[in-house]
């Protein structure tokens, strides 16, 4: 029997696990890396044979070359890689990831039953789908995907077993991106009640802080231009990394920097202070979260970290500003991603792969998600104060509506003898109602309508939102019974334009 596993394809790092004889999970190690290697970096480089992925492509990273990373943040955009003339997407770039992800789980488990691939809860649809076309590319069949910070939380509930009762923050702070989801758990059921993240915030942004502030100390003490290639992005991560543990460090350690005849010290004050502003940002989105839930900082019952940039003192200290708590003390804040999405595939499974020591520990557990963003139409609104006509975004499905749901509104006709109607669905991060500032992810017409009618006519609009974060929504005149339909499905096929697709029924 396959096996069910989890990958947590991160920005800097992924891990996978898979759940073991006893219904637990577990982290399956990088066989090709050195012995306890849980994390493998999400880096490929193209070698004359190939690509590799790993940790030879990240060291390579700062050298112009064929080595590319931090792709993700770019999933579902248009950015591409030159690789010998061949433009590549971030979704093939992942794709490789993910099939590297998989040989590292095939090293271990003989055979895959079921996969999930975890992304950030803040993703927009067009990077949800390009990832699970990333997976399908690597010849993954994903059935579900789940946030990450959804993962992470039903891993911590699942260790804690029938012990958790409460709201609980879920604070994941990794290379990239900075998460942050308020969670109700009973037992072993859990429900994301609110969930925001920032999409550039994340260790590479302290990198880059430590980076300029050693820039600055070097200009000053040798009154000469730091040389890029002295000093490098990996180096001073390095030195963020001991900054974690010591409270002074010489920039560039053992390697220095340059020819080593200056010498740059940093306080870990100084880079603290050099963060400050950032962190400053995920203590606000951290308020923001809490008002959205509704619940004041001491209502939460514990703040369980995860990412790699927990480590740093200060983001713990900012921790407990906010939260007026330390955050719980864990030593997998790597691995909780990945062993969570494990448990959630076997979760969402029909159960007949799973053994009775399995299927016991799971049939407990429940989740439920929430939708991540405000999805609306546009339609044509009568102003009383200018008399006029204005576009206006009316909101159908509401950010934090439990889901699966299903939310149908009425809209009418504005005018006389209008044979069709533009429809549109759009999606945005707040309460919008000016069409300037939402994104429209998808448009059509829903024409052929009767002529000759009066203006006000009923157009009833339904959106399906379901539990695998794709939806549906349908377009109706009530009267005639036209509809268009738009699926917005997250089932990518390969080669496809866009996984959105259309059509019209009559
Ligand atoms: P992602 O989810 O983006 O893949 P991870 O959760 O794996 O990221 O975190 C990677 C980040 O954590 C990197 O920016 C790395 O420099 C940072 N990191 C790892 N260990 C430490 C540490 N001890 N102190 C500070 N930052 C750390
Ligand atoms: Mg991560």
């Amino acid at each position: 029997m396959g096996a069910y596993i989890g990958i947590d394809l991160g920005t800097t790092f992924s891990a996978v696990s898979y759940l073991d004889e006893n219904g637990a999970p577990n982290i399956i190690d990088n066989p090709n890396r050195s012995a306890g290697d849980n994390i493998t970096p999400s880096c490929v480089e193209f070698q004359n044979d190939g690509p590799v992925v790993g940790q030879q492509a990240r060291a390579k990273l700062q050298l112009r070359g064929k080595a590319f990373g931090r792709f993700k943040r770019e999933m579902g955009g248009s950015k591409t890689y030159d690789v010998n003339g061949e433009q590549l997407t971030p979704t093939d770039l992942s794709a490789l990831v993910i099939s590297e992800m998989k040989k590292i789980a095939l090293s271990e488990v003989g055979e895959i039953e079921k996969a999930v691939v975890t992304i950030p809860a803040n993703f927009a649809n067009e990077a949800r789908e390009a990832t699970l076309a990333a997976a399908k590319k690597a010849g993954l069949q994903i059935d579900h995907i789940i946030n990450e910070p959804t993962a992470a939380a039903l891993y911590y509930a699942f260790q804690s077993g029938e012990d958790l009762h409460g709201h609980y923050a879920i604070y994941d702070l990794g290379g990239g991106t900075f998460d942050v989801s308020i969670i109700r758990v009973q037992g072993q059921d859990m429900e994301v009640v609110a969930s925001n993240g920032l999409h550039k915030l994340g260790g590479v942004e302290f990198d880059e802080a430590l980076f300029k502030l050693v820039s600055e100390k070097y200009l000053k003490e040798t009154g000469e231009a730091l040389d890029p290639l002295d000093y490098t992005l990996n180096q001073a991560e390095k030195d963020k990394i001991s900054l974690s543990t010591r409270s002074k460090i010489v920039a560039g350690g053992d390697d220095e920097i340059g020819d080593g005849s200056v010498t740059i010290q940093i306080r870990r004050q100084e880079f603290e202070q050099a963060i400050s502003a950032l962190l400053a940002q995920t203590e606000m989105l951290c308020e923001a979260t809490l008002e959205e839930s509704k619940l004041k900082a001491d209502q939460i019952n514990q703040v369980i970290l995860v990412g790699g940039s927990t480590r740093l003192p200060a983001v713990r200290e900012s921790i407990k500003r906010v939260f007026g708590k330390s955050p719980v003390p864990v030593d997998n804040v790597d691995e909780m991603v990945a062993l969570g999405a494990a448990l959630y595939a076997a979760l969402k499974s029909d159960g007949a792969g799973l053994n009775t020591a399995q299927s016991d520990r799971i049939s407990k557990m429940t989740v439920s998600e929430i939708a991540n963003h405000y999805f609306g139409t546009i339609a044509t609104v009568h102003n009383p104060n200018t008399g006029q006509d204005e576009q206006q975004n009316s909101i159908v499905i509401k950010k934090g509506e439990r889901i699966p749901c299903s939310v149908t509104e009425e809209f009418f006709t504005a005018r006389d003898n209008q044979t069709s109607v533009d429809v549109r669905v759009t999606q945005a991060g707040r309460l919008e109602t000016d069409p300037q500032f939402v994104k429209i992810i998808w448009e059509g017409v829903l024409d052929d309508l009767p002529p000759n009618r009066p203006m006000g006519q009923t157009i009833e609009i339904t959106y399906a939102y379901d539990a695998n974060q794709t939806m549906q929504c349908t377009f109706v005149d009530v009267k005639s019974q036209k509809k268009v339909v738009a699926n917005l499905s997250l089932a990518a096929g390969e080669g496809e334009e866009s996984a959105i697709d259309q059509f019209l029924v009559d």
